[in-house]
């Protein structure tokens, strides 16, 4: 693949800096030239391919493994509990069938007797006792009782019913969440934003200050300086501290501004020294040099 910015030379460098690559993090040995990151940030394309074949070979065979093992468990416990469900679903939906069924009948067996005037010998056994037992004033309260207990069974239904309402109303709730946290993942699989810490440890040294900025990624400082453009923001640091997510930076920057530097006086001739290793220390971290960018950006 030829460079998109040297046309006349390959790519063969990939950029590995936490910034928003200009390069689209393919280099050839110009870009690579031009590029105004560390050295180490810039590698290879064969070492960047070992460096991922030892990251991915370290963790690979055993997640697998266990991923197999979470998957099916997971299958086999949704797939039984819809067994379950459908099981009783069905048996419910078999008996209510039963019971309007078995009522019906006896309503035709009453009414057909009544309007045929069916001659009582020619019933068998247990309709003449049915029909005797009528006359005797027996059975017409008991059936209508037993009409009574059908439709009882048949409100405690209903009332399960509900209750399974709820439950499903309940499940939904809960679960959204999760399900909405896997759909965003699944919809964009790379968005892996270091999550920004929220709680800041003051220090007393600059330096020490800066290193924290290791908890920043570079790509996101960008985000926020297109937002602040954006939403034509004035007072940064007020912004900062409403906002959940960039308080670390507020209290990073309240941390800098708070620092006392007469104490240390980086600018006079004896300190020379110590500006010196401080502006060495700094430009070996990359995420030192981004943030500091953010900072002039402001
Ligand atoms: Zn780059
Ligand atoms: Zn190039
Ligand atoms: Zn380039």
């Amino acid at each position: 693949m030829n460079c998109t910015h040297h046309i006349q030379n390959q790519v063969s460098i990939i950029c590995l800096a936490p910034h928003k690559c200009p390069c689209q993090r393919r280099l050839c040995v110009e870009c690579q030239y031009e590029h105004e990151v560390e050295k180490q940030h810039t590698v290879p394309i064969k070492i960047f391919q070992e460096m991922m074949m030892k990251k991915f070979y370290k963790s690979y065979p055993q997640q697998t493994s266990e991923l197999i093992i979470q998957r099916k468990n997971f299958k086999e416990m949704l797939s039984s509990t819809q067994n379950k469900l459908r099981q009783i679903w069905v048996g419910l939906e078999d008996s209510i069938n039963q019971m309007y069924e078995m009522i019906e009948m006896e309503d035709k067996f009453y009414v057909n007797f009544i309007t045929n005037n069916v001659n009582p010998t020619e019933l068998s056994n247990t309709e003449l006792e049915k029909l005797v037992s009528i006359i005797l004033g027996k059975t017409q309260e008991d059936r209508n009782d037993q009409k009574k207990s059908y439709l009882m069974q048949l409100e405690m239904i209903k009332k399960y019913w509900k209750e399974t309402q709820t439950f499903c109303d309940n499940f939904n709730t809960e679960l959204k969440g999760i399900m909405q946290f896997i759909k965003k993942k699944v919809n964009n699989p790379w968005e892996n934003l270091k999550e920004i810490k929220s709680v800041y440890n003051r220090k007393e040294d600059l330096y020490q200050v800066l290193t924290q900025s290791k908890n920043i990624d570079g790509a996101y400082l960008n985000e926020v300086i297109e937002m602040l453009r954006n939403e034509e923001i004035t007072n940064c640091l007020k912004f900062f501290s409403d906002k959940t997510q960039l308080k670390f930076i507020a209290s990073m920057i309240q941390n800098i501004s708070e620092i006392d530097f007469s104490k240390k006086n980086y600018s006079t001739e004896n300190n020379d020294q110590i500006r010196k290793e401080l502006i060495k220390k700094i430009s070996y971290g990359q995420h030192i040099i981004e943030f500091l960018k953010f900072l002039v950006s402001l």
